[in-house]
């Protein structure tokens, strides 16, 4: 009777711990995660469609100099802000693009000491 608990804390004891030593070590995620955002300002359109489909209002159209395939010369537009504290990762914003120039990479490493670095201007986001 006794036997069989002493076996299985003998076994836990024996396995890998399920942690990892984060940030040192990171646990490797599927192939079909999302992680943050890449924006090509070049050819972003200022269109606002991805700030309107986001559901959890994460993206924010501020204002940042770019050449873009519109507007030639450096001038001020409208370009994707976004709140990685308030994103789903949803991908709704890279469909709807439509120059494709807003898309969802496999970089998960945006965690921060600091909420205010969570937010990602669109010079951070190329
Ligand atoms: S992935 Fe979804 S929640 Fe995140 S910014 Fe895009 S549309 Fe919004
Ligand atoms: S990122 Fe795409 S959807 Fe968003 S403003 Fe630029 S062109 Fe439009």
């Amino acid at each position: 009777m006794i036997i069989k608990p002493v076996i299985e804390v003998a076994k836990a004891a024996m396995k890998k711990p399920t942690t990892v030593e984060f940030p040192e070590q990171k646990e490797s995620l599927g192939d079909r995660y999302r992680g943050i955002h890449k924006l090509d300002m070049h050819t972003c359109i200022n269109c606002s469609a991805c700030a309107r489909i986001c559901p959890n209002q994460t993206i924010t159209m501020v204002e940042a100099e770019e050449e873009t395939a519109f507007h030639k010369g450096k001038e001020a537009k409208l370009f994707p802000e976004i709140n990685l504290e308030r994103c789903l990762f949803c991908a709704l914003c890279e469909e709807v693009c439509p120059t494709d120039c807003l898309i969802l990479t496999k970089d998960t490493s945006y965690e921060k000491f600091d909420r205010r670095d969570m937010i990602k201007r669109p010079e951070d986001l190329e």
